[in-house]
C-alpha cells in the first residue's frame, strides 16, 4: 500500500473527517440483492477473476441491517418497487445506492407500464452506471468513484436532508411558486 513510505516517521496526521471517510470507504458492505441480468455481472465481480474483496467488499450481506450499499442490478418491476424501498429503508445510515445498468437507471428498453422508469423514483441514487449490461470492470470503476464520494463526504451532514432542502429551494424558485407568492 506504500503506507510505510508515507509514514516513515511512524505517525500520520489527519482530520477526524478524513479518517472517518477513509474508514467508511474501505468497509462498504453491499446488500445481497439482484433483480435481472445485470446481477450476473455483479456476481462475476465478486468472483476470483475480478475479486471485489480487494476493496473489502466481498461480504455481500444477507441482511439489509448489516449493509450500507445497495447495488440495484437490473430493471425494477412495479411489483418489486415496494420491496426495493423496504430493503433500502431497513439499511442503516449512512448508506449509498448504485444504479447498475440502463434498465435500473431509466427503464432502458422496457418503456412500458410494468417497469419503473428509473430506480430514482423509489430511492435516492448516489451514482449511475450506464451499459447493458455493464461489465464487472465498469462496476468496479463505479464503486471506486463512489469510494471517492464517500471519502469526501462531510461529517455530520445528512445528505438526504441536504438534497431535500435543495429540492425545496429549486421548487421555491419556479415561476409558478413565485406567482403563488405574489398572489399571497
Ligand atoms: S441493462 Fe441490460 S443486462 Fe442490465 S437488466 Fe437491463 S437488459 Fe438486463
Amino acid at each position: 500500500m506504500g503506507l510505510e513510505e508515507k509514514a516513515s516517521s511512524g505517525f500520520l496526521l489527519t482530520t477526524i473527517e478524513g479518517f472517518a471517510g477513509y474508514v467508511r470507504k474501505a468497509s462498504v458492505w453491499p446488500v445481497t440483492f439482484g433483480l435481472a441480468c445485470c446481477a450476473i455481472e455483479m456476481m462475476a465481480t465478486g468472483g476470483p477473476r475480478y475479486d471485489i474483496s480487494r476493496f473489502g467488499m466481498e461480504v455481500f450481506r444477507a441482511s439489509p441491517r448489516q449493509a450500507d450499499l445497495m447495488i440495484v442490478a437490473g430493471r425494477v418491476s412495479q411489483k418489486m418497487a415496494p420491496v426495493v424501498r423496504q430493503v433500502y429503508d431497513q439499511m442503516p445510515e449512512p448508506k449509498w445506492v448504485l444504479s447498475m445498468g440502463v434498465c435500473a437507471s431509466s427503464g432502458g428498453m422496457f418503456n412500458n407500464y410494468a417497469v419503473v422508469q428509473g430506480v430514482d423514483h423509489i430511492v435516492p441514487v448516489d451514482i449511475y452506471l450506464p451499459g447493458c449490461p455493464p461489465r464487472p470492470e465498469m462496476l468496479l470503476n463505479a464503486i471506486l468513484a463512489l469510494h471517492d464520494q464517500i471519502q469526501k463526504s462531510p461529517l455530520g451532514v445528512d445528505r438526504r436532508q441536504a438534497a431535500k432542502a435543495a429540492e425545496a429551494a429549486a421548487l421555491e424558485a419556479t415561476p409558478t411558486s413565485r406567482m403563488t407568492g405574489l398572489l399571497q
